[in-house]
């Protein structure tokens, strides 16, 4: 059976509610760990990747993501690694986008690199995605270089172009890295939103080994948003997404500028969303090692109880928050796996 030949979402099953009441209804997937960059927060330079044995098949992503959508996820967010270099991931997304037409699905996107995008922007707008993060951390050529250890700017520019042109709204995300991107958030702010483009500044995670210091890395966004306010109208926003984001209107330029604070702010207590690696495995928090192997009930059975049984023992088990710390005595990553894997 094919994906799009697979039956749709069939009878709804019980909404996900975690123990604290939170309800589950975003589900971000990373489609594969790895990546045509190798941005010296995310990735070592030598990292090692999964064997492709142990990834689940795109019609198998496509049958858990099916699962999660009928246990109420409405909001769907392929990552990675690099989403759009896992090889047919079209398919995957063209057959996902049966959901967004039935109504079943609110939103389908994605964040990617920008460095594929062009070639994919217009299939994406056709598949009925609207809107896509696209991670870009400076406007420098050289700097892109250095940040992704070998990263051509020029291409990323073309893709934000080209999804821009078949209508996607971009959304770009940035981290805030010391002593390197910290100074160029104002004029980036200002690329973005003179473009018509939100920005959403990140805080550095301290996830996985990546042969550096995060303390060099890390700087808060508490300091960037007071030196923004020194020259800057920021006007607070209510809205959420349900995770780390919180957001302001820049009263200068009228765009949105956000701010993901994990290490300063805590979130959780808001938090609708849970994660699933390429090989299966759901976290139901960033900031934890909690891990609960899907892989094995899909595979063990063509139909999907016990799947559901096990993605309902694990929502049960979802921790009430994060305990991520950065400082110079605890210089081990918070969490041991990276970015990449888990899907950011
Ligand atoms: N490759 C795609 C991209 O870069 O957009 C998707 C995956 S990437 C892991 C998702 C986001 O996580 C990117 O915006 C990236 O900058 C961010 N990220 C990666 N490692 C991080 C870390 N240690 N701390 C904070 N953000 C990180
Ligand atoms: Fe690749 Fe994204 Fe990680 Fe950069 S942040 S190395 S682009 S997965």
């Amino acid at each position: 059976m094919t994906m799009l030949d697979r039956a749709d979402v069939g009878s709804r099953s019980a909404p996900m509610v975690d123990p604290f009441g939170r309800r589950i209804e975003y589900l971000r997937v990373s489609v594969t760990d790895r990546c045509d960059l190798r941005c010296f927060y995310c990735m070592s330079e030598d990292m090692t990747f999964l064997p492709k044995s142990d990834l689940l098949t795109l019609e198998e992503l496509d049958r858990l993501c099916s699962a999660f959508i009928a246990k109420g996820v409405r909001k769907l967010r392929l990552t990675g690694g690099e989403p759009l270099v896992r090889r047919n991931v079209m398919s995957l997304v063209r057959s996902l986008s049966r959901h967004l037409q039935t109504g079943a699905l609110g939103e389908l996107t994605l964040t990617t690199n920008g460095s594929q995008l062009s070639r994919f922007a217009h299939e994406l707008a056709d598949c009925g995605v609207r809107r896509i993060n696209v991670s870009l951390d400076t406007l420098n050529a050289e700097k892109f270089r250095t940040i992704t250890r070998w990263g051509d700017l020029a291409k990323v520019r073309e893709g934000i172009d080209a999804a821009r042109a078949a209508g996607l709204k971009v959304k770009i995300n940035a981290v805030a890295l010391k002593g390197c991107n910290e100074d160029e958030i104002p004029s980036l702010m200002a690329w973005a939103h003179g473009d018509g483009m939100d920005l959403t500044l990140i805080e550095v995670m301290p996830m996985g080994d990546i042969g550096a210091m995060r303390i060099d890395q890390y700087i808060p966004l508490s300091m960037i948003r007071a030196r923004l306010a020194e020259r800057l109208t920021l006007v607070d926003l209510d809205e959420t997404s349900g995770g780390p984001a919180r957001y302001v209107r820049v009263a200068e330029t009228g765009g949105k500028l956000g701010f993901i604070t994990p290490m300063t702010h805590n979130f959780c207590e808001s938090c609708n969303r849970v994660r699933i690696t390429c090989t299966g495995t759901l976290h139901t928090c960033l900031g934890h090692e909690d891990a609960s192997d899907l892989r094995r009930p899909l595979r063990a059975s063509p139909d999907d109880e016990l799947l559901g049984h096990a993605v309902d023992r694990a929502i049960g088990l979802k921790p009430k928050g994060h305990d991520f710390i950065i400082d110079r005595r605890n210089n081990r990553p918070s969490v041991s796996r990276h970015m990449s894997v888990t899907g950011g």
